[in-house]
């Protein structure tokens, strides 16, 4: 099978603090599938580490105050192309991100309040007919959990 993951979930230091979400499931499936790695974020130009953001009333934005959105949304664009290309059997990205989150995301006001609703990229590629989980919701047969 071919699947597309959040890079940070394979464990790569591409979180806005320099850190990863290395994710023992994520590894698993490397090890036994064609694995492609994004980081929408780095790839809409951003900086590691960088400011943390947040979609606020649709736009996506730093907690310093600055806007953010054309970055989010132009990683986004690039992760499509590679799954257009690519032509994963599933997506399986980071929960909550304002990013990659699935069904939910931080609500703008930077108080780790959560909202119903998907980061920018995982919106883009489910919106284009890719089949996008969240970390938190893989669930690999007990064998090879
Ligand atoms: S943009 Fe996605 S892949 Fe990159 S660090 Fe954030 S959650 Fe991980």
């Amino acid at each position: 099978m071919k699947i597309m993951v959040s890079a940070c979930l394979a464990g790569e230091n591409c979180k806005y603090n320099g850190g990863n979400n290395r994710n023992r499931k994520v590894v698993r499936l490397m090890e036994e599938n064609d694995v492609i790695t994004v980081c929408p974020e780095q790839m809409g130009g951003l900086p590691t580490p960088r400011v943390p953001s947040e979609i606020k009333d649709g736009v996506v934005t730093a907690r310093d105050g600055r806007i953010v959105d054309m970055e989010f949304r132009a990683g986004a664009a690039k992760c499509l192309e590679i799954a257009r290309r690519e032509q994963p059997d599933l997506i399986v990205l980071q929960s909550r991100s304002p990013s990659c989150g699935v069904k939910q995301r931080y609500d703008g006001t930077f108080t780790g309040t959560l909202a119903d609703g998907a980061g920018v990229t995982a919106q883009l590629l489910m919106e284009n007919g890719f089949r996008c989980v969240d970390v938190e919701d893989l669930h690999l047969p007990v064998n090879q959990a």
